[in-house]
Order: structure tokens, then sequence, then C-alpha cells
């Protein structure tokens, strides 16, 4: 049985003011039977772990670099991300691959400095509109694993993360088979990969405009085990909504 998750990433949001809403979350769910994650921006990260220390909710970082420390102005390690009582990271955003160039081995190296540091590392992969016009989506998804995955990858480090770019942040949600083909897609290729063991157990995370008024049918498709939200995860008051059709789910 995969363990389902509700992770939240605020991207380049918050300040301290910002802390109020973790706090209600933590007090909303001093229990679950499901995982609940939130990555705020890496200044809050430390303060963030307070907030939610002895709660179910954990925190998580948005980056890290490849190597474990040196001569990189402006870049947080793994082994940082962990001090500051991270659990996880969100690695290969498609905001990541377009503003800052990373490519999959950038990814595949980060995903393995997370791992080796005993972070999860959740690995986003997803095509753009016009990939998927061109019938080209799982040739892309497909390659975005086998780039970006690394082979030390199990059940509980990875967490693969389905993110259509034209999805993001624009109200657009693919159909429910859509999400359903990619999704058992990805279930297929990591078992073939790294076994039926393994392959079973990653946890698949889909993302993408999901709100609480769509989450229910979106948490009802194969393969889906919870999702990756950006928009609605800002506020306690929207992301409850989506841990609470994941936990009827
Ligand atoms: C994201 O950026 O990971 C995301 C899913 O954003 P949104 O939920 O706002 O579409």
């Amino acid at each position: 049985m995969r363990r389902k998750l509700a992770a939240g990433n605020w991207k380049m949001n918050g300040t301290t003011a910002a802390l109020s809403e973790l706090e209600a979350l933590a007090r909303a769910y001093p229990t679950s039977s499901i995982d609940v994650l939130i990555c705020p921006p890496a200044t809050l990260l430390h303060r963030a772990a307070e907030v939610v220390r002895d709660t179910e909710v954990t925190v998580g970082g948005q980056n890290c670099h490849a190597a474990t420390a040196g001569a990189h102005t402006g870049d947080i390690s793994a082994d940082m991300l962990v001090d500051a009582g991270a659990s996880a990271v969100i690695l290969g955003h498609s905001e990541r691959r377009e503003d800052h160039g990373e490519q999959n081995e950038d990814v595949r190296a980060k995903a393995r400095a997370a791992m080796d540091a005993g972070l999860k590392a959740i690995i986003c992969v997803g095509e753009s509109l016009e990939q998927r016009e061109a019938a080209n989506t799982l040739d892309i998804i497909g390659g975005q694993m086998s780039g970006s995955i690394p082979d030390q990858s199990t059940g509980e480090n990875l967490i693969v993360a389905y993110e259509p770019i034209w999805a993001i942040g624009t109200g657009k949600v693919p159909t429910l088979n859509e999400i359903g083909e990619v999704h058992d897609f990805i279930r297929n290729r990591l078992e073939r990969r790294f076994g039926e063991g393994v392959g079973r157990s990653v946890r698949l995370l889909y993302g993408g405009s999901v709100k609480p008024s769509n989450a229910d049918e979106i948490f009802g498709v194969s393969n889906v085990d919870g999702a990756l939200v950006g928009g609605a995860s800002l506020k306690t008051r929207d992301f409850s909504g989506i841990v609470d059709a994941l936990l009827k789910a």
C-alpha cells in the first residue's frame, strides 16, 4: 500500500506572515493517515520546520545543489536542507528547467545528492502543450524519467510528480483519461526499470491546477497517489480541501 501524499509548493511566495497558514494546517491535521508536506521558500524552511515540529505535517525544499558543499554562491546543498528540517525536496520542476536551464542530467545529480542526504526526491516530469499536441507526451515523459531518475531510487526515497507544463498555474487540467494514461505509463516504466516491488512502491503525484473543486475526481484516477499543488497550497483553507479529498480517496 502506498501512503498518499498531499504536497504544497509555495514557490517564491511567503514571508514570515505566511507561517500562520502553516500553523493552521498543522493544527487542522494533528494526526493523519496520509502524508502532508509543504515546501516553503528556503528563507522560511527552518522556521517552518519549527512550526510543524511534533505534528504530522512535514516541510521540504524546492531545489538543491548536486554538490555537498563548496564555492556555489547562492546555492543550497541537500545536507543544508536536512539541517533546516526538510524531509523532501522538489527537483526538476518545469520552472527550474525553464528559468535555470536545468537538464535531465542536472536533475539526476541533484536527486542523487538528495537521496544520499536522506531526503525524498520529488522528481517532476511533464510535457509542454506543443509536445502534447504533437502526440509526443509519453516519449517526453519517458526521456525525462530515464534521464532524471537515479539508479539508487526506491519507494522510500523517490516520488514522481507528473506536471504537464501547460496545466501549471493556468486553470487548465488534462482529462482524467489523459492523467490516467500518463500515470499508468510512469508506473509501467518504473516497474520495468526497478522491478515490480520497487516500481509499485514509488508514489506518483499529479500536479497542475489542482483545487478543492477538482481534487476528488483526480484522486479517483488509477496510479494517482496524491498531488503536488502550487497556487492552492498558499492558503490553508484551499489546501485543506485538497487534503480532505485525498483522505477520502
Ligand atoms: C506546480 O507548480 O507545481 C503546480 C502544480 O502549480 P499549480 O497548482 O498552481 O498549477
